[in-house]
């Protein structure tokens, strides 16, 4: 069950030159990707219901009647990335619902499969955009105006999907559904390996954001404007990454990046006119993420925007104790990566997160990899989980 439908997807998005995936939110991979998510649950008998947001759900029973046991996770990708981040978790769902219908398993709870829309930001530079505006910490007109790359707003991006962004927004109906989200997704660390186990269960996730710095400048030609006429903000953008980097060695528990840039004109032979980049910071201590942002937002000179913020992510105790038991004394690790669970676990819905080992750690990248025996006790430890929750 699992092979076929990882088969299946295996190809869509995928850079044959690179072997790396672009999933962009609402690009035609992911078009490809949600269809494919409906046939899925139109083949195990589950209608798929498209929340406000774009967020797909695929119920088992009625969650009006009884909020259910949710899992999934998401289908886009970021630019050149894996073919696990996300994926995993919405192949492992179904596979895990396979799984109980095959030991009869009849749920006391109706359980729900997710597809999460635009998990990763790389489109519009805002991560868990779907998570966010179905709980309400992204606000519609904010999200209706980001732009990608060619300059197309969400709503229009949206609307040319055929949906109307006027319904974006914290959608209520949709989160009474879930009375329990458990998101499965690979490891993108190394801690399993060095547990030598192939399953681990979340305890918490990292304060982290994105912030965009402007360095305003003046474009000009390359060849025949003098150094000391320029006006050339790669300049303070360089000294701005080295920056981040001296500040994040100086505290140790804080990790900075500059990941992506959009440099306008963008032409080899101008002096460009605008630096763009995104500044991604994380780490243990909220206190020292924040002092690190700050410290980099004054050196920088630059126009400085939030663009996601989250706080500290502490699952449930409760829940990840009784998670980690059934799937089988699976060991509890903290991360340094956001998900969707993260975003739900802030606004109050019981959440956990299943870790399946990654034996390089490495991850948004095609290099991302588990072993198809790691991703099969994977599903055995959703299926134990879900079987557990939907018990009662
Ligand atoms: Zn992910």
């Amino acid at each position: 069950m699992f092979d076929e439908m990882w088969g299946a997807i295996e190809h869509l998005g995928r850079d044959d030159r690179t072997r790396g995936y672009l999933r962009d939110a609402w690009s035609p991979a992911d078009l490809e990707l949600r269809l494919w998510f409906e046939q899925e649950a139109a083949r195990r008998g589950l209608g798929t219901v498209q929340d406000r947001n774009g967020n797909l759900w695929a119920w088992w029973g009625d969650p009006s009647a009884r909020p259910g046991v949710v899992t999934g996770s998401h289908l886009d990708s970021v630019r050149q990335g894996g073919a696990f981040d996300g994926p995993l978790g919405v192949v492992s769902a179904f596979a895990a619902l396979d799984l109980l219908r095959a030991r009869d398993f009849r749920p006391a709870r109706p359980l729900g499969i997710a597809c999460f829309t635009d998990e990763e930001g790389a489109r519009f530079g805002v991560p868990c955009i779907g998570s966010r505006l179905l709980t309400g910490v992204l606000d519609p007109d904010r999200a209706r105006s980001l732009t990608d790359d060619e300059g197309d707003s969400l709503a229009e991006v949206l609307r040319r999907a055929g949906r109307d962004p006027r319904e974006l927004g914290r959608d209520e109906e949709t989160l009474r559904h879930i009375g329990v989200f458990v998101e499965l997704h690979v490891e993108q660390g190394r801690d399993l390996i060095h547990r030598d186990a192939p399953v681990g269960v979340a305890s918490a996730i990292w304060p982290h954001g994105r912030w965009r710095f402007d360095f305003h400048g003046q474009a000009n030609h390359a060849g025949t404007t003098r150094l000391a006429d320029r006006d050339d903000p790669m300049l303070p953008f360089a000294r701005t990454v080295l920056h981040a980097r001296q500040a994040a060695e100086r505290d140790g528990g804080v990790v900075a990046t500059f990941g992506r840039t959009r440099v306008s004109p963008n032409n080899a032979n101008a002096v460009p006119g605008l630096v763009s980049a995104w500044l991604d910071a994380r780490g243990g201590d909220e206190d020292a993420v924040r002092a690190l942002v700050a410290e980099v937002t004054e050196f920088s000179g630059a126009e400085v925007t939030v663009e996601s913020w989250t706080p500290l992510v502490d699952f449930d105790t409760a829940l990840r104790e009784r998670i980690a038991a059934v799937a089988g004394d699976a060991p509890v690790l903290a991360t340094g990566a956001g998900h969707d669970a993260g975003i739900l676990a802030s606004a109050g819905v019981p959440s956990a997160m299943v870790f399946v080992r990654n034996p390089t750690g490495i991850s948004h990248s095609p290099e991302e990899h588990a072993e198809r025996a790691d991703c099969h006790a994977g599903v055995a430890a959703l299926a134990a989980v879900l079987e557990d929750l939907c018990g009662n």
